[in-house]
């Protein structure tokens, strides 16, 4: 499998990804929002993009689909429910899109940043996830359009927690920089937070280093649920919450606070 991630450079921070087979040439364009830079890239790489996946139905992830479409006759997929115009596949948890001879991505229904969202497993060869926005590097995908962070908490306990620890991360945006310094305000004594803060600040999406689960739940407030530091430090920001909050509650809790920081 190889993987181009594509840095779009704009205010969102957005990464699209072209995910391609190294026999065929085949290649899936992820959220290709930047179209022409994916296709400049597959020309040059002697890529040839026969799907597009939308990880969600935001603007920012669906809006360079008929550009690619246009240029390549790719076939669009998406999930079941996602309002996205001119979807060719319908897909939900468990289905599989292959691409080319070499590449199997299992498709992870993962709700909560929106409630139609899909995640991209890659399990052969060097694992993968492909989190769109419900997983960002050291964060978590808001739930202000069209989302539910009550969801996402299950997203996040049932599937992405569960992941081998050597699975890569490929978020939609890159937002590393900001999650940290959240996560360090939640947790001033977390010393890998603290070494990656200092490594990749001042970094563009460009050089932003491609993190594993494994670095996630050391870095990722979203991920630290039982730490000491973490529960306390959401019952003391915010009212209302029980002396010992369920792990719920305080993901819930933390999804507020990262929406007010
Ligand atoms: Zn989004």
């Amino acid at each position: 499998m190889i993987v181009e991630r594509v840095w779009v450079g704009n205010s969102l921070r957005n990464y699209n990804y072209l995910v391609a087979c190294e026999e065929t040439g085949e290649a899936l364009a992820i959220d290709p929002l930047a179209h022409e830079e994916c296709l400049r890239i597959a020309r040059r790489r002697g890529f040839e993009i026969t799907q597009v996946l939308n990880t969600h139905e935001h603007t920012d992830h669906v809006a360079g689909n008929d550009h690619v479409v246009a240029a390549t006759g790719a076939e669009v997929i998406a999930h079941t429910r996602a309002k996205i115009p001119g979807v060719d596949r319908r897909v939900g948890a468990g289905a599989h899109v292959q691409v080319g001879k070499t590449v199997t991505l299992e498709c992870m229904d993962t709700p909560g940043h929106t409630m139609s969202h899909i995640c991209l497993l890659a399990r052969d060869g060097e694992a993968a996830l492909f989190s769109g926005d419900a997983l960002f590097n050291a964060g978590a995908g808001n739930c202000r359009n069209g989302g539910d962070p009550e969801a996402l908490y299950e997203t996040f306990a049932q599937q992405l927690e569960p992941l081998e620890s050597t699975v890569r991360l490929y978020p939609g945006h890159d937002y590393l920089v900001a999650n940290l310094k959240f996560t360090l305000d939640r947790e001033p004594g977390n010393a890998a937070a603290t070494e990656m803060l200092g490594y990749v600040e001042g970094l563009d999406g460009d050089d932003s280093p491609i993190l594993t689960i494994g670095q996630e739940k050391e870095i990722n407030t979203f991920f630290r649920l039982g730490s000491r530091e973490v529960v306390s430090g959401v019952c003391r920001a915010l009212d209302g919450l029980p002396v010992a909050p369920t792990a719920k509650q305080v993901f819930v809790s933390l999804r507020t606070l990262r929406d007010r920081w």
